[in-house]
């Protein structure tokens, strides 16, 4: 579970009942963490997570949940982490985190080509990683 939860930290997003948050900082325990709703400029709502699960929040977002970036962002979550663990082609790779969600879903993402940028630069920063180790 920590590593989980390190590696979504590592991809800085955290999506529950559609809202998106950014990590913020792991508290004076080290163990919670505190995030914060994406849209920090308008919304003050925060939240406190443990083991992955939110234990407290903090503050009502000023605006309405939004499934469809959730699903957006998870996919592209998604879509990131399989870029970096497989050595599918790039379409592979889209087909796989795309191609079982609806029209609706398909419609809030980002396009084809940007897509593949993505898995690009993923697949870009893992090596660059590897070759500094
Ligand atoms: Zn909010």
């Amino acid at each position: 579970m920590a590593s989980a939860n390190l590696s979504q930290r590592g991809k800085g997003k955290f999506t529950s009942e559609g809202y998106i948050y950014i990590f913020d900082k792991v508290g004076a325990d080290q163990v919670t963490e505190f995030w914060r709703c994406e849209k920090r400029r308008q919304c003050k709502a925060r939240v406190h997570v443990k083991d992955g699960e939110i234990v407290k929040f903090i503050n009502v977002h000023s605006h309405a949940a939004d499934a469809a970036q959730v699903v957006k962002q998870e996919t592209i979550t998604k879509l990131k982490s399989r870029a970096a663990e497989t050595v599918e082609q790039t379409n592979q790779v889209i087909n796989e985190c795309v191609g079982n969600l609806t029209q609706a879903c398909q419609g809030v993402l980002p396009t084809h080509g940007a897509l593949r940028k993505l898995v690009r630069r993923k697949r870009k920063e893992v090596r660059g990683n590897v070759e500094r180790l």
